[in-house]
C-alpha cells in the first residue's frame, strides 16, 4: 500500500487552460519528493491539488488508499510552507511557531515543550523573543518550517521555500532542510526550478515540462539515464551539450568529426540509417588526449573559464560548440586545437525527432 497516490490527475483551470496532464505518481511514508522544471510547467499547480488549495478537474487522489479528493487541507493533514514565508510580524519566533497549536487549545506546558523543541531542531533557541523583523531571511524561513513541522502532519509541503534567499543562505539552509527531514521522516513534496536543490534533497524527483511529467526516478536514475533531451539538458551543470547530424553508412558527421554511430548502437544504427539523431554528451564526462573505447573528438577552443575546482572550456568543430569540464592543471590555451575522448559509455543518443533516448 503506498501512502499517496496520484491517478492520472489533470488541472484544468477555470479559464480553460489545461495546466497537468494525467500525472501519476505513488508517495512511500517518509519520502522526500521533489517536482522540478522550468517555470510555468504545473509545479506549483499539482502541489496544491495535493494540498487542497485547489481542486482537482480529473484524476483520483488518495492517503492511504483512501480517496482525497474532497478532503480540505485540514482533513488531509498537509502542512505547507510557502516562498514568502508569511509570518506574523508582531507576533515573536515563540508565538509565529506556536500559533496551530495555539488555535487548536492545545496545553500551554505541551505547547511549551514543543516550540523548545522545535526551536532546537532549527538553531532558534536563541531567537524565541525575537520578532521576525530581526532576522535574517534563513532564520525566517527556518520559523515556517518550524511552524509547519510542530504540528506532526503527514504530508509537508514545500514551495520553493528558499527562493527568497542569498545564494550561501541557500546552500546553508538546503542541508538544513535534509536535516530536518532525517530528523522527523516527514513525507515531504518540494517544489523547485533549481536542479540542484533538486538533485541535492529528492529521494526521487519528477521532472515536469508543460503540464507533462517527463520522468521520474531518482537522482542518479535522472542523471545516468534520461529518458529524452529534455531530462538529459535539465539535470546537470553545465548541461548536457547536444549536437544534432543525419546517420549517414552507420555514421554521424558533426564539424571536423565523425561519431561511429554503430559502435554505440550496433545492428540498431540500421533502423537510423539516413535519420536525424540527437548526439549528447556530458561536460565532465570525457578524457583528454586519445583514449581507447571512446570517440575521439579534435576542436578548437574559444574560451576557458577557471572555477577553482575545475575549467569550462568552451569548444568549437565548424558550426558545432560544446563545453568540457577539465582538470584547472589541464587548461587549454585559447585558439588552440584540443583532441578529447568521450568513452562509449557516456555517449548519449536520441531520436532526432521525438528526443526519446535510443
Ligand atoms: P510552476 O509552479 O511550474 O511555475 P504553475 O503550476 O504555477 O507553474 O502554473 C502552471 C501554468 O498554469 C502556468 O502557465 C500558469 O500561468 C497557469 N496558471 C496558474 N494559475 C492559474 C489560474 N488560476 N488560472 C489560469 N491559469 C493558471
Amino acid at each position: 500500500m503506498s501512502y499517496l497516490t496520484l491517478k492520472d490527475i489533470n488541472k484544468i483551470y477555470p479559464n480553460g487552460y489545461h495546466a497537468v496532464h494525467n500525472f501519476n505518481l505513488t508517495i512511500e511514508k517518509g519520502e522526500f519528493i521533489v517536482f522540478v522544471g522550468p517555470s510555468g510547467c504545473g509545479k506549483s499547480t499539482t502541489l496544491r491539488m495535493i494540498a487542497g488549495l485547489e481542486d482537482i478537474s480529473n484524476g483520483e487522489f488518495l492517503i492511504n488508499d483512501k480517496r482525497a479528493n474532497e478532503m480540505g487541507p485540514r482533513e488531509r493533514g498537509v502542512a505547507m510552507v510557502f516562498q514568502s514565508y508569511a509570518l506574523y510580524p508582531q507576533m515573536t519566533v515563540f508565538d509565529n511557531i506556536a500559533f496551530g497549536l495555539t488555535l487548536q487549545g492545545v496545553d500551554e506546558e505541551v505547547i511549551e515543550e514543543k516550540v523548545k523543541k522545535t526551536a532546537a531542531i532549527l538553531g532558534l533557541t536563541d531567537y524565541l523573543d525575537r520578532l521576525p523583523r530581526a532576522l535574517s531571511g534563513g532564520q525566517r524561513q527556518r520559523v515556517a518550517i518550524g511552524r509547519a513541522i510542530i504540528r506532526k502532519v503527514g504530508i509537508f509541503l514545500m514551495d520553493e521555500p528558499l527562493s527568497n534567499l542569498d545564494a550561501k543562505q541557500r546552500v546553508t539552509m538546503r542541508s538544513e532542510i535534509a536535516q530536518i527531514h532525517r530528523q522527523t521522516g516527514a513525507t515531504t513534496i518540494y517544489v523547485t526550478h533549481d536542479q540542484t536543490e533538486a538533485m541535492t534533497l529528492a529521494d526521487r524527483i519528477v521532472v515536469m515540462k508543460d503540464g507533462y511529467v517527463q520522468q521520474i526516478g531518482t537522482p542518479y536514475e535522472l542523471y545516468y539515464q534520461p529518458v529524452n533531451v529534455f531530462v538529459a539538458g535539465f539535470i546537470g551543470e553545465p548541461p548536457m551539450n547536444f549536437i544534432r547530424g543525419h546517420v549517414k553508412g552507420g555514421k554521424m558527421q558533426f564539424g571536423n568529426n565523425t561519431l561511429d554511430v554503430a559502435a554505440k548502437l550496433g545492428n540498431r544504427a540500421k533502423q537510423y540509417e539516413g535519420k536525424e539523431i540527437v548526439f549528447g554528451f556530458r561536460p565532465e564526462s570525457i578524457e583528454l588526449g586519445s583514449q581507447p573505447k571512446s570517440h575521439v573528438v579534435k576542436a578548437e577552443v574559444e574560451l576557458t573559464e577557471m572555477l577553482g575546482d575545475n575549467t569550462n572550456v568552451y569548444i568549437t568543430s565548424r558550426n558545432e560548440k560544446a563545453i568540457l569540464k577539465v582538470d584547472p592543471h589541464d587548461t587549454p590555451e585559447i585558439d588552440s586545437t584540443i583532441v578529447f575522448s568521450i568513452p562509449y559509455d557516456s555517449v548519449y543518443l536520441f531520436d532526432g525527432e521525438t528526443e526519446n533516448v535510443i
